[in-house]
């Protein structure tokens, strides 16, 4: 059995995420996690649910522990350990909750990204946050930021994976605050389609640059990445005038190696 501390295990609702990396606020918190191997946290808005140590599920939202209706998938995934080249595909709800136009995938050419049953943990991001990718990815990532440091360019991770979940819930959040779903999709891929999904895409960054700019491609950390990136697996996923219609990211990138 591998090691749990270094995995995300996934599944539809829930995603279960080593304990360690999380930060206690307060000393019972931090007791219960010192003595937890997983967290449960809700993949809609991050809200975390559950401490899971062996046999032992302790509530730590006890009001949305009760109705929640993935907790026991994720306890079954941690159960279970194991998941390689399962794939996950949950965009076919949230689409239909959102009223997505049905042919938005064949409109810009994008097919539905499925997510994968477990991630890697690839250090953390720009924001001290866990970055999760796809294990041959994190590696990758690993490897050409170490590459990049040795001829002095910084590079910092800004996003990877994230979930059908989260990315509805981004929606869910700009359409309560009064945005049309129409504005939404001007900015924001609809929950499926994000290449993001699939723990292979990467937004990259670099100290002293603000994050998704376009004003990354005048940096040197982005004319490292075009002269090297190619040789760790990783290539821009949308350029000027990609045939997606998706804007300029000089700053997303993905791996395509195994
Ligand atoms: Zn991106």
């Amino acid at each position: 059995m591998k090691s749990p501390s270094q995995r995300l295990l996934n599944t539809p609702l829930v995603e279960a995420v080593p304990a360690w990396l999380a930060k206690a606020r307060g000393n019972a918190t931090a007791r219960t996690l010192a003595q937890s191997e997983w967290l449960l946290r809700r993949k809609l808005d991050g809200r975390f649910l559950a401490a899971v140590a062996g046999h032992s599920v302790r509530s730590l939202d006890a009001a949305t522990l009760r109705t929640d209706t993935g907790i026991g998938a994720a306890l079954d995934a941690i159960a279970r350990d194991c998941g390689q080249d399962v794939s996950i595909t949950t965009h076919g709800g949230p689409l239909r909750a959102l009223e997505i136009p049905a042919d938005y995938g064949a409109v810009h050419g994008l097919a539905p990204i499925a997510e994968p049953a477990e991630l890697a943990y690839a250090g953390r991001d720009r924001y001290r946050r866990p970055l999760w990718l796809l294990a041959p990815a994190a590696r990758a990532w690993l490897r050409m930021r170490a590459a990049a440091r040795a001829d002095d360019v910084s590079l910092d991770a800004i996003s990877g994976y994230r979930s059908h979940a989260y990315q509805l819930g981004i929606f869910q959040r700009k359409l309560a605050r009064g945005q049309t779903i129409a504005q939404i999709l001007t900015v924001n891929t609809p929950p499926g389609y994000s290449e993001h999904h699939s723990g292979r895409a990467l937004d990259i960054g670099t100290p002293g640059q603000p994050p998704a700019e376009e004003s990354f491609d005048n940096s040197p950390a982005f004319a490292w990445l075009q002269r090297h990136a190619g040789a760790f697996g990783f290539a821009m996923s949308y350029p000027r005038d990609n045939p997606h219609g998706i804007v300029y990211e000089p700053w997303h990138w993905a791996y395509a190696g195994r």
